[in-house]
C-alpha cells in the first residue's frame, strides 16, 4: 500500500483549484454526457457512471496534492481515453485504475461488479504501477519498456497507463522539484517511447514537452520564448500558404480541405538544435503544415500544387501513401522553401490517415466499429502492433485475435530484476537456477536457492516478468546432474555439464587408479611401479594419448582392470600365468565414488551384505549382493568380477526394499510410515496391492545406513498388532 494521498497542498494554485473546481458529479456527467455520449450507447454509459460510483466511494476522503478530491485524477484519466473514442471497458478501467494500490477495494470486489476483463485490465496498471524503476542507461531502458509491453498482456493496458502519466504529469508542478525530474525523466525513458511505438504521438509529443520542461527549465523557457517570437510569421505563413492553396484549388475545383499551421514542440526543437548543433536561429523549419484532403488521389494533386507555387527542396520528399510506414502511417511529405524565406515542412493526408498518425493503435477502435470489417481490422491492427514494436516479428498467425489486442508481444522472452534493480532478459521459462547463471557462472555453480520478489523459493521455480530475484548461495554447495533437468539457458546447461563431466573425471581419475592398482597388484605380484616405456606401448596398443585416459577409461568401467592389467605383464615380460597370480584384495567402497558405482536396484545391497562388483559395459562397476540371482552368469567370467567390501566408516544411506504384509485395519498403513520415520529412515516409494490372503502387501524402498539399521526397523514394524509379516525383498 502506499502511503495515502491526504497530504494537503499549501500552494495557492492548488488551494485555488481545490475550491474552484467542479464537483465530482459535474465532472463525470461532462464526460459521460460529453465525448462518451457521442460513440458509446446508454447502456454502457450507464455502467460507466456505476464505476464511477464506486470508484469515489472507495477514494472518498483522499486528496491529490493538487486539492483536489482523488477521484478527479480517475475522471481525466478515462476523459483522455474518451478522447480516442476507447472502449467502454477501458473506460471504466481507468476510472477504477487506483483502486486496488489505493483503497480497501480488492480485484475479487471488481470481477464481481464489473466483470473479469475490467479487472484484468485494473490489475495489469497496478502491476505496472508497482514496477520499481530506477534510472539507467540506454539498452536497459529499451528492456525495461519491452518488460512493461509484455507485462501489459493487453495492449488497453498500457493505454490506460500512459493516460494516467500523461494526467500525472499535467498536475506534476505541485510536486517537489527532485520528484519532478524524477518523474520526468522516467517518463522521458520510459513511457513516451512506448506511447511513441504504439503510434499515440500525440501524447508521446507532450509528455516529451512536459518532462522536457521540468528537466531543464531554463532551456525550455528560452525556447518557448523565442518561438513565441516568431509566433507572427508563423500566422502570416499560415494565411498565405492558405490563401495560395486555396486560389490554386478553386481553379482545380476541388473544396473541402484544411491547411493547419504545426509548431513542433519545444522538445523537438531542441533535440534538433542538439542533433544538428545549431542555435535556435539558424534552425528554419520550425514550422510544419498540414493539410487534410478528402480522397487519397487528392493528396498528389496538392503536392502539386504545393510545389508549383513553393520550391520543394532536394531531397526532402517523401511518399508515406504508396509505401506506407511499417506502423501504418500514411501522408505525403515535403519540405518548401516558404514565401518568407524559411523552410516549410508540409505533410498532405487523408482524415482518416490523420487518425491512426494521431491515435495510433487506438484508431484502430474507432475505425473497428465503424465501416471497417472487424475481422480484418483486428487482424490488421494485431500484425501492425507487432511490426510496430519489433519489426523482427514476423512470424506467427493472426488468428486467434478476436476479443482485444493482446501484446503476447515476446513470446520467447521474460524480463526479471536483479536486487540492484538492473534488468535481465531471460528465455521463456527459465528457473531461478537459469538466473544464477545469467548473474554469473560462479553465482550459478554455488547457489543453493533463490529469494522472489523476497519470499523463499527453490531453484526449479519459473521466472515471471516483473520478478525481482536474488539468489542465495554457499560455497560448498556445487552443480548436481538433477540440475539439467531444469536449466534451461545454454550459458546455465553448459557451466553444468562442463562441471559434471569435469567432476566424474576426476572420480573417474581416482578410481581408475585404485582398480588398476589392485588388478596389477595380484598380476605384478605387487609390483607397483610401471616401466615409463611399458606405459608408452600400451598407449599406443589401446590408442590413447594419456595415461589419465586410460585411468579414467578404466573408472568409467569402458576398459577391465584385469584385462589392462595383464597388458601390462606381457608388456613388462612378467609371467603372469594363472598359477602365479596373488589372490585377490577386496575393492574397499568409500561411498566417495559418485557415479562410479551403482548398487544395483535388483538386490539393493546395504553395508553389511556380503557382495560382489562386476563391469557391465556401459554402467562402470555395479555391486551386487553375493546371493543375487541375476549374477549367476557373471560370475563365471572372473575378469568381469571384482571382489569389494564396505568401508567400516561408511556414513550414507542406501535404498533397501521390504515386504510388509497387513492385516485390514484402518490407520495401519500410516502406523508402519511412522515407525520408518521414528527410526531415522525415509520412505522413498511405497507400492500396495491386495493379496490372495486377504492382507493388504506394501512394499516399501527405505533408506537405512546398514543391516543393523535395517534389523532395528524390522523390528519395530513387526512389533505392530496390525502387521502380520515383514520381511527384506531381494531380486
Ligand atoms: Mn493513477
Amino acid at each position: 500500500m502506499k502511503a495515502p494521498k491526504r497530504s494537503q497542498a499549501s500552494n495557492p494554485a492548488a488551494v485555488a483549484r481545490r475550491f474552484f473546481s467542479p464537483s465530482p458529479e459535474k465532472a463525470i456527467r461532462a464526460v459521460c454526457e460529453g465525448r462518451l455520449a457521442a460513440y458509446l450507447s446508454r447502456e454502457a454509459i450507464d455502467e460507466i457512471y456505476s464505476a464511477f460510483h464506486f470508484a469515489e466511494q472507495a477514494h472518498r476522503g483522499q486528496v491529490r496534492r493538487t486539492g483536489e478530491h482523488y477521484i478527479h485524477h480517475p475522471i481525466e484519466v478515462a476523459d483522455t481515453l474518451a478522447e480516442l473514442q476507447m472502449d467502454s471497458r477501458s473506460i471504466i478501467a481507468a476510472l477504477l485504475h487506483d483502486v486496488i494500490e489505493d483503497t480497501q477495494a480488492s480485484k475479487e470486489d471488481i470481477v464481481e461488479l464489473f466483470g473479469e476483463d475490467v479487472a484484468l485490465l485494473v490489475d495489469g496498471v497496478s502491476k505496472i504501477g508497482q514496477i520499481q524503476f530506477d534510472s539507467k542507461e540506454q539498452a536497459e531502458a529499451e528492456n525495461f519498456r519491452k518488460m512493461l509491453m509484455a507485462m501489459s498482456k493487453d495492449v488497453r493496458v498500457m493505454i490506460i497507463k500512459l493516460a494516467d502519466r500523461l494526467h500525472n504529469m499535467r498536475t506534476l508542478e505541485v510536486m517537489e522539484p527532485a520528484k519532478q525530474r524524477r518523474i520526468s525523466k522516467q517518463t522521458l525513458e520510459i513511457y513516451a517511447p512506448i506511447a511513441e511505438r504504439l503510434g499515440l504521438y500525440h501524447w508521446a509529443r507532450e509528455l516529451q514537452d512536459l518532462c522536457f520542461r521540468y528537466l531543464y527549465p531554463k532551456r525550455h523557457h528560452a525556447i518557448s520564448k523565442a518561438i513565441k517570437q516568431r509566433e507572427g510569421n508563423r500566422k502570416l505563413i499560415v494565411e498565405k500558404l492558405k490563401n495560395s492553396i486555396q486560389e490554386t484549388l478553386d481553379q482545380s475545383h476541388l473544396d473541402e480541405f484544411s491547411v493547419y499551421g504545426r509548431r513542433k514542440t519545444v522538445f523537438s526543437i531542441y533535440k534538433k538544435m542538439v542533433e544538428k548543433r545549431r542555435s535556435f536561429s539558424e534552425l528554419h523549419d520550425i514550422y510544419g503544415f498540414r493539410i487534410i484532403v478528402p480522397k487519397v488521389d487528392d493528396c498528389y494533386r496538392v503536392l502539386g500544387l504545393i510545389h508549383n507555387a513553393y520550391k520543394p527542396i532536394p531531397g526532402r520528399f517523401a511518399d508515406y501513401v504508396a509505401i506506407p510506414k511499417a506502423n501504418g502511417y500514411q501522408s505525403l511529405h515535403t519540405v518548401v522553401f516558404g514565401p518568407l524565406g524559411d523552410n516549410i515542412e508540409v505533410q498532405i493526408r487523408t482524415l482518416e490517415m490523420d487518425h491512426v498518425a494521431e491515435s495510433g493503435v487506438a484508431a484502430h477502435w474507432i475505425y473497428k466499429s465503424g465501416n471497417v470489417d472487424t475481422q480484418t481490422s483486428n487482424d490488421l491492427a494485431r500484425q501492425w502492433l507487432l511490426d510496430l514494436l519489433d519489426p523482427a516479428h514476423h512470424a506467427g498467425s493472426p488468428l486467434e485475435f478476436l476479443e482485444h489486442l493482446k501484446t503476447d508481444l515476446y513470446p520467447d522472452e521474460v524480463y526479471v530484476f536483479t536486487p540492484k534493480g538492473d534488468i535481465k532478459k531471460m528465455p521463456r521459462g527459465s528457473t531461478a537456477l537459469d538466473f544464477a547463471f545469467a548473474v554469473h557462472t560462479d553465482v550459478g555453480m554455488h547457489c543453493t536457492g533463490a529469494r522472489i520478489n523476497k519470499s523463499l523459493a527453490s531453484l526449479p521455480t519459473v521466472l515471471h516478468n516483473g520478478d525481482r530475484v536474488e539468489i542465495i548461495t554457499a560455497k560448498v554447495s556445487w552443480p548436481n546432474t538433477a540440475w539439467l533437468n531444469y536449466a534451461v539457458t545454454a550459458k546455465a546447461r553448459t557451466s553444468i555439464r562442463n562441471f559434471l563431466k569435469q567432476q566424474t573425471e576426476e572420480d573417474a581419475l581416482k578410481f581408475g587408479k585404485r582398480l588398476l592398482a589392485g588388478a596389477t597388484k595380484q598380476r605384478l605380484f605387487g609390483r607397483k611401479r610401471i616401466n615409463k616405456s611399458v606405459q608408452n606401448a600400451l598407449l599406443k596398443e589401446l590408442q590413447l594419448e594419456t595415461w589419465s585416459d586410460l585411468l579414467i577409461d578404466v573408472g568409467l568401467g569402458h576398459r577391465l582392470p584385469d584385462m589392462v592389467a595383464r597388458q601390462i605383464a606381457q608388456l613388462s615380460d612378467i609371467d603372469n600365468s594363472e598359477g602365479k597370480i596373488l589372490g585377490q584384495e577386496a575393492l574397499v567402497i568409500r561411498g566417495s565414488e559418485g557415479l562410479l558405482i551403482t548398487y544395483s536396484r535388483c538386490c539393493h545391497p546395504i553395508p553389511g551384505d556380503p557382495i560382489l562388483g562386476t563391469f557391465t559395459a556401459g554402467h562402470g562397476l555395479v555391486v551386487h549382493t553375493s546371493d543375487c540371482p541375476n549374477i549367476t552368469e557373471l560370475k563365471k567370467q572372473p575378469e568381469r568380477c571384482l571382489m569389494v567390501d564396505w568401508d567400516e566408516k561408511l556414513d550414507k544411506y542406501f535404498p533397501v526394499k521390504l515386504k510388509v504384509k497387513l492385516r485390514h485395519s484402518l490407520g495401519a498403513f500410516a502406523e508402519v510410515a511412522t515407525v520408518i520415520a521414528e527410526n531415522e529412515s525415509n520412505i522413498n516409494h511405497v507400492d500396495s496391492q491386495e493379496g490372495s490372503d486377504s492382507l493388504l502387501q506394501i512394499d516399501f524402498v527405505i533408506d537405512v545406513k546398514d543391516r543393523v539399521h535395517l534389523a532395528q526397523i524390522v523390528k519395530a514394524i513387526r512389533h505392530k498388532p496390525s502387521v502380520a509379516k515383514v520381511e527384506r525383498k531381494k531380486g
